[in-house]
C-alpha cells in the first residue's frame, strides 16, 4: 500500500461510523497520486483550478465525481460546467445565474454550496450570512432550473485557537438550518454543509459537517 492510500484508510476509518463524505482535495498533486487514491476506493476529488481539474478529469476514469472547491470566475463555469458534479463556492448571484446559464446548456443540473463568509480574515470570498439572507429573500434565484442549491459551504479562520473555529462552524450550521426552514423545507435536497480541512475536520464534524475537504492529510504537502 503507498503513503497515499494508507492515508486515505485511515481517514476513511475514522469517518467509518458517521456519515460525513470525503471529498479528496487533489490540487497540484499529479494524476498519479489521485489514481492511487482511485484505486483505494476514492470516487470524489476536489480541485481549485479549472485549468487542472479539466486535464485530470480528461484522463481520470469517467466514475469520478468532480468537486470545484475553490473560486470559480464566472468567465471559466463553461468549462466545467459539462461534467462538474458539485460547486462548492458559490459566492455570488451572478456566478449561480452563469452556473444556471452553462449547466443549461450541457442540458445538466448542477449541484451548488452557496458559500458562507465567516473567517476573521480579508482574503476569503463568500456571502456574509445577512448578504445570503437578503440574497435568498430576493428570490430571484428560485427560476434557476439548472442549479440545485444543496446547503452551505465554508471555511474557518486559519488560527490556533480551537474555540474560535467551534465558533465559526455553529454559526454557519445554524444559518443552515434558518435557511433550511425558510426556504427550502419543501425539498429533500438542502442536506449539504462542506465544513473541514485538514486542520479543523474533527471539530467541523463535532459541529455537523456532511463532507470534509482534506488534502494534506491524505496526498501530503503541496508543491505550487
Ligand atoms: C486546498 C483546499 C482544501 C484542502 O486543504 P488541506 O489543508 O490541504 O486539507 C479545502 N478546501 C478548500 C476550499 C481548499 O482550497
Amino acid at each position: 500500500m503507498t503513503t497515499t492510500q494508507e492515508n486515505l484508510n485511515r481517514l476513511l476509518n475514522e469517518l467509518k461510523d458517521t456519515k460525513v463524505k470525503l471529498v479528496a482535495v487533489s490540487k497540484y498533486h499529479p494524476v498519479e497520486m489521485l489514481r492511487e487514491a482511485y484505486d483505494a476506493g476514492q470516487r470524489i476529488f476536489g480541485e481549485s483550478h479549472v485549468q487542472e481539474m479539466d486535464a485530470k478529469h480528461d484522463v481520470m476514469p469517467k466514475d469520478i465525481e468532480w468537486h470545484f472547491i475553490g473560486h470559480l470566475q464566472t468567465n471559466k463555469v463553461k468549462y466545467i460546467a459539462p461534467y462538474v458534479a458539485m460547486i462548492h463556492a458559490v459566492d455570488t448571484l451572478k456566478l449561480l445565474k452563469e452556473i444556471d446559464k452553462q449547466a443549461e446548456k450541457a442540458s445538466r443540473t448542477v449541484d451548488c454550496l452557496l458559500q458562507v463568509h465567516v473567517a476573521k480574515e480579508e482574503t476569503k470570498f463568500g456571502f456574509l450570512p445577512n448578504e445570503l439572507r437578503t440574497m435568498l429573500d430576493e428570490e430571484d434565484w428560485k427560476s434557476l432550473h439548472h442549479v440545485r442549491i444543496r446547503g452551505l459551504m465554508c471555511m474557518a479562520t486559519n488560527t490556533d485557537n480551537q474555540e474560535q473555529i467551534h465558533e465559526e462552524f455553529k454559526t454557519v450550521k445554524q444559518l443552515y438550518e434558518e435557511l433550511k426552514v425558510r426556504h427550502f423545507c419543501h425539498e429533500d435536497s438542502f442536506t449539504e454543509l462542506s465544513m473541514g480541512m485538514s486542520e479543523d475536520y474533527k471539530i467541523a464534524i463535532e459541529e455537523g459537517s456532511t463532507m470534509i475537504r482534506v488534502g494534506s492529510l491524505i496526498f501530503g504537502a503541496r508543491n505550487y
